[in-house]
Protein backbone atom coordinates (compact mmCIF):
# COMPACT_ATOMS: atom_id res chain seq x y z
CA UNK A 1 0.00 0.00 0.00
CA UNK A 2 2.27 2.84 -1.03
CA UNK A 3 0.41 5.57 -0.64
CA UNK A 4 -0.32 4.27 3.20
CA UNK A 5 0.71 7.06 6.16
CA UNK A 6 0.76 10.04 3.53
CA UNK A 7 -1.02 12.98 4.65
CA UNK A 8 -1.27 15.33 1.85
CA UNK A 9 -1.11 14.43 -1.93
CA UNK A 10 1.41 17.72 -2.09
CA UNK A 11 4.43 16.70 -3.72
CA UNK A 12 5.19 13.54 -5.92
CA UNK A 13 3.83 10.15 -5.98
CA UNK A 14 5.12 7.42 -3.80
CA UNK A 15 8.33 6.05 -4.79
CA UNK A 16 6.86 2.49 -4.43
CA UNK A 17 4.32 3.03 -7.60
CA UNK A 18 7.07 2.88 -9.88
CA UNK A 19 9.11 -0.01 -9.31
CA UNK A 20 9.16 -2.60 -11.70
CA UNK A 21 6.98 -5.75 -10.33
CA UNK A 22 10.47 -7.71 -10.32
CA UNK A 23 11.97 -5.18 -7.73
CA UNK A 24 8.80 -4.44 -5.78
CA UNK A 25 8.58 -8.66 -5.41
CA UNK A 26 12.11 -8.92 -4.42
CA UNK A 27 12.47 -5.72 -2.39
CA UNK A 28 15.13 -6.36 0.61
CA UNK A 29 16.13 -9.43 -1.12
CA UNK A 30 18.54 -9.09 -3.59
CA UNK A 31 21.48 -11.43 -3.65
CA UNK A 32 23.94 -10.68 -5.81
CA UNK A 33 25.09 -8.92 -8.94
CA UNK A 34 27.32 -9.12 -11.67
CA UNK A 35 28.17 -7.01 -14.51
CA UNK A 36 28.31 -9.67 -17.65
CA UNK A 37 29.17 -7.05 -20.60
CA UNK A 38 29.39 -3.21 -20.34
CA UNK A 39 26.48 -1.26 -19.64
CA UNK A 40 24.56 -4.74 -18.69
CA UNK A 41 24.01 -5.77 -15.45
CA UNK A 42 22.45 -9.02 -13.36
CA UNK A 43 20.82 -8.93 -10.39
CA UNK A 44 19.79 -11.95 -8.79
CA UNK A 45 17.55 -12.25 -5.93
CA UNK A 46 17.85 -14.45 -2.68
CA UNK A 47 14.60 -16.48 -4.58
CA UNK A 48 16.19 -16.96 -7.62
CA UNK A 49 14.56 -13.78 -9.85
CA UNK A 50 17.11 -12.24 -12.17
CA UNK A 51 16.43 -8.99 -13.93
CA UNK A 52 18.91 -7.69 -16.48
CA UNK A 53 19.92 -4.06 -16.27
CA UNK A 54 20.53 -1.73 -19.57
CA UNK A 55 22.66 1.25 -18.92
CA UNK A 56 23.07 4.11 -21.01
CA UNK A 57 24.27 8.09 -20.85
CA UNK A 58 21.82 10.97 -20.88
CA UNK A 59 22.31 14.47 -21.85
CA UNK A 60 21.14 15.82 -18.18
CA UNK A 61 19.18 18.66 -19.69
CA UNK A 62 16.46 17.38 -21.56
CA UNK A 63 13.85 18.46 -23.71
CA UNK A 64 10.12 16.94 -23.49
CA UNK A 65 10.52 15.54 -26.56
CA UNK A 66 13.70 13.99 -25.71
CA UNK A 67 12.16 12.31 -22.36
CA UNK A 68 9.02 10.95 -24.32
CA UNK A 69 11.48 9.21 -26.46
CA UNK A 70 12.95 7.66 -23.55
CA UNK A 71 9.23 6.76 -22.29
CA UNK A 72 8.26 5.37 -25.55
CA UNK A 73 11.50 3.03 -25.39
CA UNK A 74 10.11 2.08 -21.47
CA UNK A 75 7.02 1.18 -23.20
CA UNK A 76 8.13 -0.77 -25.95
CA UNK A 77 10.76 -2.89 -23.78
CA UNK A 78 10.38 -2.39 -20.08
CA UNK A 79 6.79 -2.86 -19.65
CA UNK A 80 6.69 1.08 -19.38
CA UNK A 81 9.63 1.37 -16.52
CA UNK A 82 12.74 2.88 -16.50
CA UNK A 83 14.88 4.79 -13.87
CA UNK A 84 17.40 7.27 -13.69
CA UNK A 85 20.62 6.92 -11.48
CA UNK A 86 22.05 9.35 -9.27
CA UNK A 87 24.56 10.05 -11.79
CA UNK A 88 21.98 11.16 -14.37
CA UNK A 89 22.62 7.59 -15.85
CA UNK A 90 18.94 5.77 -18.02
CA UNK A 91 18.55 1.95 -16.46
CA UNK A 92 16.05 -0.13 -18.39
CA UNK A 93 15.18 -3.41 -16.85
CA UNK A 94 14.08 -6.35 -19.05
CA UNK A 95 13.90 -10.21 -18.09
CA UNK A 96 16.26 -11.88 -20.02
CA UNK A 97 19.62 -11.56 -21.26
CA UNK A 98 18.65 -11.89 -24.78
CA UNK A 99 16.37 -8.96 -24.61
CA UNK A 100 18.94 -6.78 -22.79
CA UNK A 101 21.43 -7.32 -25.66
CA UNK A 102 18.73 -6.48 -27.98
CA UNK A 103 18.24 -3.41 -26.08
CA UNK A 104 21.58 -2.14 -25.69
CA UNK A 105 21.96 -2.79 -29.43
CA UNK A 106 19.19 -0.84 -30.19
CA UNK A 107 20.00 2.09 -27.63
CA UNK A 108 23.96 2.18 -29.33
CA UNK A 109 21.53 3.06 -32.51
CA UNK A 110 19.71 5.60 -31.79
CA UNK A 111 21.58 9.01 -33.15
CA UNK A 112 20.98 12.69 -32.76
CA UNK A 113 20.67 14.47 -36.04
CA UNK A 114 24.04 15.53 -36.49
CA UNK A 115 24.75 11.57 -36.04
CA UNK A 116 26.45 11.48 -32.27
CA UNK A 117 24.91 8.69 -30.06
CA UNK A 118 21.39 9.82 -28.18
CA UNK A 119 21.58 6.55 -26.11
CA UNK A 120 25.14 5.51 -25.63
CA UNK A 121 25.24 1.97 -23.67
CA UNK A 122 27.94 1.57 -20.98
CA UNK A 123 29.22 3.75 -17.12
CA UNK A 124 29.55 0.22 -15.53
CA UNK A 125 32.50 -1.11 -13.44
CA UNK A 126 36.16 -0.14 -14.19
CA UNK A 127 35.23 2.51 -16.44
CA UNK A 128 34.25 5.77 -15.90
CA UNK A 129 30.64 6.34 -15.92
CA UNK A 130 28.61 10.20 -16.20
CA UNK A 131 29.51 12.79 -14.17
CA UNK A 132 27.50 13.85 -10.89
CA UNK A 133 27.19 17.38 -11.19
CA UNK A 134 25.66 20.30 -9.49
CA UNK A 135 23.37 22.80 -11.66
CA UNK A 136 25.62 25.51 -12.98
CA UNK A 137 24.75 28.40 -15.13
CA UNK A 138 21.86 27.55 -15.81
CA UNK A 139 19.73 27.03 -12.08
CA UNK A 140 21.77 27.99 -9.28
CA UNK A 141 22.96 31.78 -7.97
CA UNK A 142 26.38 31.22 -6.79
CA UNK A 143 28.46 29.19 -9.62
CA UNK A 144 32.10 29.52 -10.75
CA UNK A 145 31.94 27.65 -13.27
CA UNK A 146 29.26 25.91 -15.29
CA UNK A 147 28.18 22.24 -14.73
CA UNK A 148 26.20 21.03 -18.00
CA UNK A 149 29.10 22.77 -20.06
CA UNK A 150 31.84 21.22 -18.08
CA UNK A 151 30.35 17.66 -17.58
CA UNK A 152 29.33 17.38 -21.65
CA UNK A 153 33.17 18.74 -22.68
CA UNK A 154 34.83 16.32 -19.95
CA UNK A 155 32.15 13.36 -21.24
CA UNK A 156 33.57 14.35 -24.48
CA UNK A 157 37.47 13.58 -24.39
CA UNK A 158 36.60 10.40 -21.82
CA UNK A 159 34.04 8.83 -23.74
CA UNK A 160 35.76 5.75 -24.67
CA UNK A 161 36.47 5.05 -21.06
CA UNK A 162 32.25 5.15 -20.78
CA UNK A 163 31.66 2.75 -22.93
CA UNK A 164 34.42 -0.14 -21.98
CA UNK A 165 35.68 -1.00 -19.20
CA UNK A 166 39.30 -1.43 -19.78
CA UNK A 167 40.80 1.15 -16.88
CA UNK A 168 42.24 -0.42 -13.61
CA UNK A 169 39.29 0.18 -11.96
CA UNK A 170 36.29 2.55 -11.46
CA UNK A 171 36.58 5.77 -12.13
CA UNK A 172 33.98 8.26 -10.60
CA UNK A 173 34.26 11.99 -11.93
CA UNK A 174 32.29 14.57 -10.09
CA UNK A 175 31.56 18.17 -10.70
CA UNK A 176 30.61 20.72 -8.14
CA UNK A 177 29.78 24.48 -9.31
CA UNK A 178 30.78 26.11 -5.92
CA UNK A 179 32.70 25.05 -2.71
CA UNK A 180 28.92 25.05 -1.10
CA UNK A 181 29.45 21.27 -3.20
CA UNK A 182 26.04 19.98 -3.86
CA UNK A 183 28.03 17.28 -6.01
CA UNK A 184 30.54 14.59 -4.84
CA UNK A 185 33.85 16.62 -5.24
CA UNK A 186 35.30 15.87 -1.72
CA UNK A 187 34.51 12.18 -2.47
CA UNK A 188 35.97 11.29 -6.14
CA UNK A 189 38.19 9.91 -7.65
CA UNK A 190 38.63 12.65 -10.36
CA UNK A 191 36.48 16.17 -9.66
CA UNK A 192 35.98 19.37 -11.44
CA UNK A 193 35.21 22.23 -8.30
CA UNK A 194 34.19 25.70 -9.34
CA UNK A 195 36.09 28.30 -7.56
CA UNK A 196 35.78 32.04 -6.94
CA UNK A 197 38.49 34.08 -6.11
CA UNK A 198 37.30 37.39 -5.43
CA UNK A 199 35.02 38.82 -2.44
CA UNK A 200 31.47 39.66 -2.55
CA UNK A 201 30.45 42.92 -4.49
CA UNK A 202 28.65 44.66 -2.31
CA UNK A 203 25.29 46.71 -3.14
CA UNK A 204 25.54 49.00 -0.88
CA UNK A 205 21.76 51.15 -1.96
CA UNK A 206 19.80 47.72 -2.20
CA UNK A 207 21.04 45.69 0.58
CA UNK A 208 18.91 46.89 3.46
CA UNK A 209 15.78 46.57 1.13
CA UNK A 210 16.85 42.86 -0.06
CA UNK A 211 18.16 41.21 2.96
CA UNK A 212 18.23 40.08 6.53
CA UNK A 213 21.54 42.39 8.07
CA UNK A 214 21.76 40.00 10.88
CA UNK A 215 21.28 36.79 8.54
CA UNK A 216 24.15 37.57 5.97
CA UNK A 217 26.33 38.84 9.11
CA UNK A 218 25.71 35.10 10.35
CA UNK A 219 26.07 33.55 6.88
CA UNK A 220 29.49 33.82 7.20
CA UNK A 221 31.92 31.00 8.23
CA UNK A 222 34.87 33.24 8.68
CA UNK A 223 33.20 36.07 10.45
CA UNK A 224 33.95 38.07 7.74
CA UNK A 225 30.88 40.08 7.32
CA UNK A 226 29.56 42.61 9.91
CA UNK A 227 26.59 45.53 9.84
CA UNK A 228 27.92 49.01 8.77
CA UNK A 229 26.77 52.24 7.46
CA UNK A 230 27.56 53.83 3.67
CA UNK A 231 26.42 56.92 2.55
CA UNK A 232 26.25 57.03 -0.98
CA UNK A 233 25.03 60.64 -3.23
CA UNK A 234 24.37 62.11 0.55
CA UNK A 235 22.10 59.36 1.32
CA UNK A 236 22.76 57.00 3.92
CA UNK A 237 22.38 53.22 3.93
CA UNK A 238 22.32 50.27 6.71
CA UNK A 239 24.31 48.13 4.61
CA UNK A 240 27.41 45.53 5.34
CA UNK A 241 30.89 45.52 5.50
CA UNK A 242 33.41 42.72 4.70
CA UNK A 243 37.10 42.34 5.57
CA UNK A 244 38.35 40.93 2.70
CA UNK A 245 41.53 39.42 4.16
CA UNK A 246 39.08 36.91 6.08
CA UNK A 247 36.76 35.92 2.77
CA UNK A 248 37.36 32.48 1.60
CA UNK A 249 35.24 33.12 -1.37
CA UNK A 250 32.42 30.33 -0.45
CA UNK A 251 29.29 32.46 -1.20
CA UNK A 252 27.72 31.63 1.82
CA UNK A 253 26.55 35.28 2.50
CA UNK A 254 25.30 35.45 -1.05
CA UNK A 255 22.77 32.54 -0.61
CA UNK A 256 21.45 34.41 2.37
CA UNK A 257 21.42 37.52 0.65
CA UNK A 258 21.62 38.45 -3.14
CA UNK A 259 22.55 42.26 -2.29
CA UNK A 260 26.84 40.30 -2.27
CA UNK A 261 26.87 38.77 -5.47
CA UNK A 262 30.02 37.48 -6.16
CA UNK A 263 30.54 36.08 -9.33
CA UNK A 264 33.58 37.84 -11.50
CA UNK A 265 34.62 36.64 -14.84
CA UNK A 266 38.36 36.85 -14.01
CA UNK A 267 37.97 35.82 -10.35
CA UNK A 268 36.28 32.62 -11.14
CA UNK A 269 37.13 29.37 -12.38
CA UNK A 270 37.93 25.31 -12.00
CA UNK A 271 40.19 23.84 -9.41
CA UNK A 272 40.82 20.36 -9.88
CA UNK A 273 40.83 17.34 -7.10
CA UNK A 274 41.79 13.80 -7.54
CA UNK A 275 41.99 10.72 -5.35
CA UNK A 276 38.77 10.23 -2.90
CA UNK A 277 36.98 7.46 -3.38
CA UNK A 278 33.71 5.80 -0.51
CA UNK A 279 34.54 2.28 -1.61
CA UNK A 280 35.82 0.56 1.40
CA UNK A 281 36.98 -2.71 -1.58
CA UNK A 282 40.57 -2.62 -0.84
CA UNK A 283 41.54 0.33 1.11
CA UNK A 284 39.53 2.57 3.29
CA UNK A 285 37.49 5.68 2.17
CA UNK A 286 39.20 8.89 1.14
CA UNK A 287 38.95 12.40 0.62
CA UNK A 288 39.82 14.19 -2.58
CA UNK A 289 42.91 16.36 -2.60
CA UNK A 290 43.54 19.55 -4.80
CA UNK A 291 45.86 18.77 -7.52
CA UNK A 292 45.53 21.90 -9.67
CA UNK A 293 44.66 25.37 -8.02
CA UNK A 294 42.91 27.31 -10.67
CA UNK A 295 42.03 26.71 -14.61
CA UNK A 296 40.07 29.52 -16.11
CA UNK A 297 36.22 29.00 -17.12
CA UNK A 298 36.84 28.53 -21.00
CA UNK A 299 33.47 28.16 -22.30
CA UNK A 300 32.00 26.77 -24.68
CA UNK A 301 34.34 23.02 -24.33
CA UNK A 302 36.81 23.88 -21.74
CA UNK A 303 39.95 22.62 -23.29
CA UNK A 304 42.64 23.05 -20.18
CA UNK A 305 40.24 21.39 -18.27
CA UNK A 306 39.92 18.51 -20.10
CA UNK A 307 43.04 18.06 -21.31
CA UNK A 308 44.21 18.13 -17.65
CA UNK A 309 41.78 15.28 -17.06
CA UNK A 310 42.68 13.33 -19.89
CA UNK A 311 46.22 13.40 -19.04
CA UNK A 312 45.93 12.41 -15.73
CA UNK A 313 42.71 9.31 -16.45
CA UNK A 314 45.48 8.53 -19.18
CA UNK A 315 48.54 8.44 -17.35
CA UNK A 316 46.78 6.23 -14.76
CA UNK A 317 45.14 4.16 -17.14
CA UNK A 318 49.00 3.24 -18.08
CA UNK A 319 50.43 3.13 -14.71
CA UNK A 320 48.12 2.14 -11.77
CA UNK A 321 47.82 -1.81 -11.18
CA UNK A 322 44.59 -3.42 -11.79
CA UNK A 323 41.81 -2.81 -9.15
CA UNK A 324 43.59 0.25 -8.02
CA UNK A 325 41.77 3.37 -7.63
CA UNK A 326 43.53 6.30 -9.05
CA UNK A 327 44.04 8.10 -5.27
CA UNK A 328 45.28 4.32 -4.33
CA UNK A 329 48.05 4.39 -7.42
CA UNK A 330 48.98 8.22 -6.27
CA UNK A 331 49.55 7.10 -2.70
CA UNK A 332 51.76 3.90 -3.88
CA UNK A 333 53.72 5.97 -5.86
CA UNK A 334 53.91 8.61 -3.71
CA UNK A 335 52.25 12.16 -4.57
CA UNK A 336 55.21 13.98 -5.54
CA UNK A 337 55.75 10.98 -8.49
CA UNK A 338 51.98 11.50 -9.16
CA UNK A 339 52.92 15.57 -9.79
CA UNK A 340 55.44 14.41 -12.28
CA UNK A 341 53.79 11.53 -14.39
CA UNK A 342 51.02 13.64 -14.49
CA UNK A 343 52.88 16.68 -15.32
CA UNK A 344 51.19 18.96 -12.93
CA UNK A 345 52.93 21.56 -11.27
CA UNK A 346 53.37 21.74 -7.45
CA UNK A 347 52.67 25.33 -6.45
CA UNK A 348 52.32 26.57 -2.81
CA UNK A 349 48.37 27.15 -2.99
CA UNK A 350 48.53 23.35 -2.89
CA UNK A 351 49.75 23.99 0.69
CA UNK A 352 47.29 24.20 3.50
CA UNK A 353 47.03 24.98 6.82
CA UNK A 354 43.81 23.13 8.08
CA UNK A 355 44.33 21.35 11.24
CA UNK A 356 41.04 18.98 10.43
CA UNK A 357 41.81 15.56 9.90
CA UNK A 358 39.28 16.26 6.99
CA UNK A 359 41.29 18.67 5.20
CA UNK A 360 44.94 16.99 6.09
CA UNK A 361 46.87 17.61 2.59
CA UNK A 362 50.13 17.57 1.87
CA UNK A 363 52.20 19.55 4.58
CA UNK A 364 50.84 17.66 7.42
CA UNK A 365 52.00 14.19 6.18
CA UNK A 366 55.57 13.27 7.05
CA UNK A 367 55.46 11.13 3.75
CA UNK A 368 55.17 14.62 1.68
CA UNK A 369 58.84 15.22 1.09
CA UNK A 370 58.87 18.65 -0.64
FE1 LIG B 1 24.76 26.19 -6.60
FE2 LIG B 1 27.14 25.77 -5.47
FE3 LIG B 1 25.36 23.82 -5.62
FE4 LIG B 1 26.58 24.74 -7.81
S1 LIG B 1 27.54 23.65 -6.09
S2 LIG B 1 24.41 24.23 -7.64
S3 LIG B 1 26.72 26.92 -7.37
S4 LIG B 1 25.16 25.72 -4.43
FE1 LIG C 1 32.05 35.24 4.34
FE2 LIG C 1 31.94 33.46 2.37
FE3 LIG C 1 30.71 35.83 2.14
FE4 LIG C 1 33.37 35.70 2.07
S1 LIG C 1 31.96 34.83 0.57
S2 LIG C 1 32.14 37.15 3.20
S3 LIG C 1 33.75 34.02 3.55
S4 LIG C 1 30.21 34.19 3.59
Amino acid sequence: KPMEGRISDIGPRHFGEYLPPVIKENFGKWDYHEILESGILLHVAQGGAKTYTVRAATARLMTVTHIREICEIADKFCGGFVRFTTRNNLEFQVETEEAAKELKAFLNDQKFDGGSMKFPVGGTGAGVTNIVHTQGWVHCHTPATDASGTVKATMDVVFDDFTDMKLPAPVRISMACCLNMCGAVHCSDIAILGIHRKPPIIDHEYLDNLCEIPLAVAACPTGAVRPSKVEVDGKTFKTVAIKEERCMFCGNCYTMCPSLPLSDGEGDGIALMVGGKISNRITKPAFSKVVVPFIPNEPPRWPTLTKTIKRILDTYAAEANKYERLGDWANRIGWERFFEKCDLPFTEHLIDDFRDPAYYTWRQTTQFKW
